[in-house]
């Protein structure tokens, strides 16, 4: 990890039942006192429907974010969930961009993008994710993919003290693929360079970048070491609280 503050975010993704939240939020706050939040910051992301019950059930060190925002504020759009809405309920970060929804509905780097710079003027924090298919990777096209998703966000993102980067390769999303440490690094440290051409050495240097894909327990420690990753977006592991608390304590 570099100097910047380790983040670690638990996507839960489109699961959950009132009483596996409850459980689940029991046995996080439970397990709170097995590491310093002076030392990391530590973000949960449940459904929107579940949103509420988690803010009321999970107080601090915790944060809780919405796992997507809509790209326009309130009105006359059935279905989406405004960022000031989700401000007003407390909920304090975003995910935007998630390759799922990259995928399934057709999100692109422009509308990430937008949904990022909406998500900050409405004063939340975001976590917008980028990687690329492993199609992208093997065919040479890695770093001309992260290139055009990182200038989406250059391009709508003016104030990057409230974004966390997520490195997601897709092909290590939900595989049980994980990046190798050297993989990773590699990647992170090319983003790092890449924010440092357009953003200035100072901004990326404390900017955080995340790795997110198969993290697991077991796999967590050696990629955490690593000099360019400052945290993990876990999925699949932050359904369970051993685990992701394991995941927490790994830098
Ligand atoms: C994710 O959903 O962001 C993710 C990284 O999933 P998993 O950890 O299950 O691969």
């Amino acid at each position: 990890a570099s100097d910047a503050k380790f983040f670690v975010g638990g996507n839960w993704k489109a699961n959950g039942t009132v009483s596996m939240v409850d459980q689940l939020c029991k046995d996080l706050t439970a397990g709170a006192k097995q590491f310093d939040p002076k030392n990391v910051d530590v973000v949960v992301a449940p459904t929107a429907v579940h949103l509420q019950q988690v803010k009321g059930a999970l107080g601090a060190p915790y944060e809780v974010s919405a796992q997507d925002v809509w790209i326009k504020g309130p009105g006359a759009y059935t279905g989406e969930v405004p960022a000031e809405i989700l401000k007003d309920m407390g909920i304090t970060w975003t995910l935007t961009g998630h390759s799922e929804r990259r995928a399934y509905c057709g999100e692109t780097n422009e509308v990430v993008g937008q949904k990022t710079a909406r998500a900050l003027e409405a004063d939340l924090n975001v976590i917008p994710c980028i990687g690329e298919t492993l199609d992208q990777r093997n065919s040479g096209q890695l770093f001309e993919v992260l290139t055009a998703q990182v200038q989406a966000l250059v391009d709508n993102i003016q104030d990057w003290s409230r974004i966390v980067v997520a490195y997601e390769p897709v092909w290590a999303i939900g595989t049980g693929v994980v990046a190798t440490p050297e993989q990773a690094q590699e990647v992170h440290a090319f983003l790092r360079k890449l924010f440092t051409e357009k953003l200035g050495p100072q901004t990326a240097s404390t900017l955080r970048i995340i790795y997110g894909g198969s993290v697991s327990d077991s796999n967590c420690k050696d990629l955490a070491t690593q000099p360019d990753i400052d945290g993990f977006l876990v999925g699949g592991a932050s359904l369970k609280s051993g685990a992701f608390l394991t995941i927490v304590g790994s830098h």
